[in-house]
């Protein structure tokens, strides 16, 4: 069932000569499969073919595109047993997460069906002629929002459904009524030339035009460097480390046409632990806390990654209990050799780091490929001194800041980078102590939660995902949720434009009977 081909509009297409093949990392062998990055010109038959695409897809009603998504979602469902064997191999992850992440890709793909399907979204805006005014009459100006045009997506390592091929990025795209070029991730390549093979599929079932949809292997920077500066490309969706998405945002900003690339990228997902929390239930929270450190293998880019406290005894005690339930934690598999090399790197590199003290590193023997999960602390003045431990470690770490006072505690949160989430762990009324910390953790994130933990992101409209640089390129959107839609379109204005021309969004009779501004007031009545 797997070619190890790129599918170029509906084609598979195979002209080049640089093969590659996944990995099994619970096996520690490669996969059978052999898969052919794809050539230059394959490239540019792509993004000609989304570009032609575009004429056509742009114009495609609602209701049309979102028989297109609901059936790709059937389609990945058909594909069973298949999809799961092989998301696995490559990725070491488990058959539960691989049948929970399908379920969430699936739930993604019907979501935004369902939005586009009912049609506000486009967010009409009308405010009609004043013939009469004095002393210059107004004219008819209506408002939409409309797709941009092709856009590529840089698949996610660590979500090879939800992130990738037809995960959140796509979907969005998808139903804006952009075409979208996926750049594969080629640690799953199999995954995603599967899930690439359930949308050709829906493409070809509901008579979407060719083109609308495109995979494309690769095994190296250069397959997404020549998408990222291709004239007929106008935006990416991207989700990885903050090297590649600040190259591809710069590559991006250099072309003669800028276009916009919308990263998200890594995060160190800061949480305050307050006095009285810790004095309460120190044991539970170290318990919930060492789950969410190494939930996924810590591969998750709302892990967290850094816990800040006031220095005291209950402090201690929490990192007592800490490293002691975490190293009763099984090790688990990472996706790939790269990442757990990069995991033992970069922890290594933090854990070397003077006035450190490790306080938990598990050292019994692993399989390979297993990271091993660990905890460290320092004083506030050495983490606010040395940028190294600010640093993302992706995978089982986290380390504790112990803080002479809130001051220090506040300061540390305002030098932090920009980040995906933050936390708040306090008990009764103590947080109202704290305004100050609270209001400089809000501006440095995305998303701030009470007594919880940052992993585990709910798809809804509410959801933000997504925060100020460098956990995003751009903190005014988001990556989850129906919102995400928002960064494949622009605001567009017809004046004086006939109503038979115009979108049935901004037709005088609202056939859809969307929800429009109309001269200030929100209505679904017809004009
Ligand atoms: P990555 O290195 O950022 O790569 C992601 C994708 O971008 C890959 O497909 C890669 O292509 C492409 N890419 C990277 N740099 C590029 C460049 N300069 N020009 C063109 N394309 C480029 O992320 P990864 O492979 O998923 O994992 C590596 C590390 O990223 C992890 O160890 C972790 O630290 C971090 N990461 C963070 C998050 C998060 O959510 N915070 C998520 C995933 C990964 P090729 O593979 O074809 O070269």
């Amino acid at each position: 069932m797997i070619t190890g081909k790129n599918y170029i509009g509906n084609q598979l297409s195979a002209k080049g000569s640089k093969t590659y093949k996944t990995f099994n990392p619970q096996l520690n062998i490669e996969n059978d499969s052999t898969y052919t990055e794809a050539t230059s010109e394959e490239i540019d038959e792509a993004v000609a073919l989304a570009s032609e695409a575009f004429k056509v897809y742009r114009t495609i009603s609602g209701k049309q595109k979102a028989e297109f998504l609901n059936t790709i979602a059937d389609e990945i469902l058909a594909l069973d047993d298949a999809l799961i064997k092989t998301y696995c191999s490559e990725t070491g992850l488990p058959e539960g997460r691989a049948k929970g992440e399908r379920g969430r890709t699936v739930g993604q793909l019907r979501m935004f069906a369902n939005l586009i399907e009912e049609g506000s979204w486009v967010e009409a805006t009308i405010d009609t002629a004043l013939p009469n005014r004095e002393p210059m009459p107004r004219s008819d100006i209506r408002k939409m929002l409309v797709p941009l045009g092709p856009i590529v997506v840089f698949g996610a390592s660590n979500f090879p459904l939800a992130y990738s091929t037809a995960g959140g990025d796509t979907a969005a795209a998808l139903a804006s009524g952009c075409p979208v070029i996926v750049k594969s991730h080629p640690m799953h390549s199999g995954t995603g030339e599967l899930v690439a093979s359930a949308i050709v599929k829906a493409a070809e079932k509901t008579n979407m035009p060719n083109g609308v949809f495109s995979n494309i292997n690769s095994s190296g920077i250069a397959v997404g460097t020549q998408l990222v500066k291709h004239s007929g490309v106008k935006a990416v969706g991207f989700t990885g480390s903050i090297k590649g998405g600040r190259a591809l945002y710069n590559l991006a900003a250099q072309r003669e046409e800028p276009i916009p690339v919308f990263a998200e990228m890594g995060s160190i997902n800061p949480v305050v632990v307050l006095p009285e929390a810790l004095k309460n239930r120190s044991g539970s929270l170290a318990k919930t806390y060492a789950g969410s450190i190494t939930l996924g293998t810590g591969q998750f880019c709302t892990n967290p990654g850094l816990l800040l406290g006031l220095k005291s005894e209950g402090l201690s005690n929490f990192i007592e209990n800490l490293s002691n339930e975490i190293i009763n934690i099984e090790p688990s598999c990472m996706l790939h050799p790269n990442i757990i090399g990069a995991y033992e790197n970069k922890k290594q590199k933090a854990i070397s780091q003077s006035s450190l003290t490790v306080t938990a590193d598990y050292d019994s023997e692993v399989q390979t490929n297993y990271a091993r999960q660990a905890i460290a602390t320092v004083e506030g003045k050495t983490f606010m001194e040395n940028q190294t431990l600010h640093q993302e470690v992706f995978g089982p770490y986290s380390i504790v800041v112990q803080c002479e006072n809130k001051g220090q505690l506040e300061a540390i949160i305002s030098n932090l980078d920009g980040q995906l989430t933050g936390t708040l762990i306090a008990d009764n009324n103590e947080a109202s102590n704290y305004s100050k910390v609270i209001s400089a953790l809000q501006n440095r994130v995305g998303r701030i939660i009470y007594n919880g933990v940052p992993t585990g992101v709910e798809v809804c409209p509410s959801m933000v995902h997504g925060g100020p640089y460098p956990s995003s390129t751009d903190s005014r959107f988001t990556a989850v949720g129906i919102h995400s839609i928002k960064r494949w379109v622009r605001p567009f204005s017809y004046q004086d434009w006939p109503n038979d021309l115009l979108p049935i969004e901004l037709k005088n009779e609202n056939p859809l009977g969307v929800s429009r501004l109309v001269n200030k007031k929100q209505t679904s009545d017809k004009l």
